[in-house]
């Protein structure tokens, strides 16, 4: 076995994967990465990483890798090679085509959660001054605009109010639709180490995941309750909560509008959220909900985390006004140990949702149609800018589709593999005129694209990234960019071509420019991170090296209360029935990362070759289905084949798979509903079906495999 090369030098920067955002020491030689190891000063990870940020990292040089630009007329065409010039030209010229046939609002962009703050930022600036409308979208919309919509409703801010560390202070860990032990595994780490402390953990998820039950973490209490009612179950909670008087009357009085406390109140109280009535409803014992939400409200410190399990869904913002509520109402807020914490999937997702990249807010959170706001940017861009919020991805393909939207710019973001309801992705993806791709690797939505920039990966490139707890962290490049530009100087040459003229110097000034315009991030330079390393927003005049704990005296609204909203269930249209009897949901592990793009191209796919479907043995048995058969799984919308294993993880009417494989088609069967406030997909609820692709020889009763199994 060849010796481990000695590196001729080493930088700190972010692993990219997840929002735990872990500080790595990324050591190379001859411009080549030998070893990544877990960086100790890190005050995310503090010395720890996961087998993504440790191992898979050589994605950077992988021979997929788009090298030089591409361009065609049309997308039936070949690709032909360009040079950077005569690429952004293009680009400029179709995107401007497009604009003249169609007028001004016909084109949009979309940024990437896994791009750097500056990148997100410039984006925006790039649909915002240089097309002129506001059809600007990123991911973080797709998994967490319910958190910004939710929290900011009840307590102000939609932002973790903790830092990790503060878990260490809590007695109680409530983790509703998030399974960190995989999702976050670094985060997951100390949470188990709080719990083999002594702390309660309680759970509700559809699924016995490896948070609820491993060697060394035991939940007391799992609410495994059938997919699509969260709210319900929230809302059942707090009934308990509320009808034996175990909310915290003194800190409602004094921190949160009391009038507001009181309609919710009554809300709740509704016999329909009795456990006795909902639990049934949801699949669950009712004695386990009122043990949750008393040992909730017990705490003394009790804390909430929470993931895409309950936002991807049509009630997702309500989910998290439940979970602002509940906090509010047992005073589980302002202080170490408690609060109510959301874990963003990838690396930036938190700054794709601060620096502007949704339609109707700039960086900051601040509306588009408020004259003030806009007339700041105004002066910061040099230019009049659209009052009128522009259109969301989905609705970009709504309006593809319907003709009126005809031409895209999207920075690493491969929609036709990620985006619910597929087919209807590529209709509209077809149906436009000019697609700008920038990616690090041709894709699937490279098929529809007329110009490929080659994009650069976090480790080629400067900037930053927000993590989860909000913590802003110096991205550094560490190997030059393959293709010879960062993603953000891709963005100034296009702005450039399109007849805006502007430079930067460096990413850092990117960054200063987007400080002087969001002031949650106004204290924050490269020359601060340099200084105490990493930074949680707000970073700020009060707060010149950041905030680790929010809400201490008020909260961020008007009159400092925290307030509370009236979550109604309305249970979701995708409902099992007797044509798709079952429901699916979706989740992750821990050796891959979302489309697996990155993981893929390194040794880690050993440990997941391909997405399998997690089904029950009753209903397995019922279908005639062995385990490790090739099924067909069939929606509404669509269906695809992945192969059957039995699964105690689930509960008997729920299957579950992953989606790290472009080859498993799963957003084949997803539907196009969404979140009523903010579109997120309802990724995490669709019924299926699951039948047999074809009989094996010699195979045929069902009652037969009941025997084998069951023996
Ligand atoms: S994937 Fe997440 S937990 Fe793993 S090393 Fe990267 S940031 Fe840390």
């Amino acid at each position: 076995m060849p010796l481990p090369l000695q590196p001729e030098r080493s930088v700190v920067t972010v692993c990219a994967y997840c929002g735990v955002g872990c500080a790595l020491e990324a050591q190379t030689r001859a411009g080549r990465i030998v070893r990544m190891l877990p960086w100790k000063e890190g005050k995310s990870n503090h010395g720890h990483s996961c087998v993504k940020g440790r191992f898979a990292y050589n994605y950077y040089n992988d021979p997929d890798r788009v090298r030089t630009p591409l361009i065609r007329d049309s997308i039936d065409e070949p690709w032909r090679e360009a040079s950077w010039d005569e690429a952004i030209a293009f680009a400029a010229a179709g995107l401007r085509g497009v604009q003249q046939r169609h007028g001004v609002r016909s084109i949009g962009a979309v940024s990437s959660s896994r791009c750097t703050n500056e990148e997100i930022y410039l984006t925006q600036k790039l649909a915002r001054a240089v097309f002129g409308n506001n059809n600007i979208d990123n991911c973080a919309r797709i998994c967490h605009s319910p958190t910004q919509f939710g929290l900011s409703a009840t307590i102000g801010a939609g932002a973790a109010s903790q830092h990790f560390d503060s878990i260490l202070q809590a007695d109680v860990i409530l983790v509703v639709g998030a399974n960190p032990t995989e999702g976050h595994p670094v985060f997951g780490s100390l949470l188990k180490r709080r719990v083999r402390q002594g702390a309660t953990l309680l759970v509700i998820d559809p699924r016995r995941t490896e948070t609820v039950s491993s060697p060394h973490c035991q939940a007391t209490v799992h609410l495994a309750l059938r997919p699509g009612t969260n709210v319900l179950v929230l809302n059942s909670v707090a009934h308990v909560i509320v009808t034996e008087g175990l909310y915290r009357e003194a800190f409602v009085r004094e921190r949160c509008e009391w009038p507001e406390f009181e309609r919710w109140q009554a809300l709740v109280s509704d016999p329909r959220y009795a456990p006795e009535v909902a639990g049934p409803e949801a699949g669950l014992d009712p004695e386990a909900i009122r043990t949750l939400a008393r040992r909730y409200a017990a705490g003394p410190n009790s804390a909430i985390y929470y993931g895409l399990g309950v936002t991807e869904h049509s009630q997702g913002s309500t989910g998290v006004m439940c979970l602002g509520n509940l906090a509010l109402a047992c005073g589980m807020l302002g202080r170490e140990g408690v609060g109510v914490n959301p874990l963003r999937g990838q690396g930036n997702v938190q700054g794709g949702s601060c620096l502007g990249s949704w339609p109707h807010v700039y960086s900051g959170y601040r509306f588009v149609s408020d004259p003030e706001v806009r007339a700041s940017f105004e002066a910061g861009w040099g230019v009049a800018l659209d009052p009128e919020p522009g259109l969301r991805l989905p609705n970009m393909f709504d309006a593809a589709v319907g003709g009126d939207f005809r031409g895209i710019f999207i920075m690493g973001e491969d929609p036709v593999q990620s985006d619910p309801n597929q087919n209807h992705v590529i209709a509209a993806m077809r149906n436009m005129e000019f697609v700008v791709l920038q990616d690090l690797y041709r894709n699937e939505t490279s098929k529809y694209a007329h110009v490929l920039l080659p994009g650069s990966s976090a480790l080629e490139k400067d900037g930053t990234f927000t993590n989860a707890e909000r913590r802003v962290s110096r991205v550094r490049q560490v190997v030059p960019p393959l293709a010879g530009l960062q993603d953000w100087e891709v963005v100034v040459r296009l702005m450039n071509a399109m007849g805006y003229a502007t430079q930067y110097r460096d990413a850092g000034e990117v960054l200063l420019e987007l400080a002087s315009l969001t002031p949650a991030y106004s204290g924050l330079s490269f020359e601060l991170l340099e200084r105490v390393g990493s930074a949680q927003w707000p970073v700020d005049a009060k707060a010149p090296e950041g905030t680790e704990v929010l809400h201490l005296e008020r909260f961020p609204r008007a009159n400092g209360l925290g307030t509370f909203m009236l979550t109604g269930y309305v249970p979701t249209t995708e409902r099992s029935s007797e044509r798709y009897p079952l429901l699916l949901t979706t989740g992750r592990i821990l050796t891959q990362y979302n489309a697996g793009t990155q993981t893929r191209r390194s040794a880690n796919s050993q440990w997941h070759p391909e997405d399998v479907l997690e089904i029950s043995a009753a209903d397995a048995i019922a279908r005639g289905i062995r385990d490790g058969e090739q099924v067909q799984v069939s929606s509404r919308f669509g269906s695809t084949q992945l192969k059957a294993v039995y699964s105690q993880r689930v509960n008997p009417g729920v299957v579950y798979t992953t989606f790290h494989h472009a080859e498993s088609r799963v957003n084949a069967l997803t539907s196009d509903r969404s979140d009523w406030a903010t579109n997120c997909p309802e990724y995490k609820v669709t019924a299926v079906e699951v039948l047999r692709v074809a009989a094996p020889a010699g195979v045929s009763a069902a009652s037969t495999q009941a025997s084998e199994v069951l023996a």
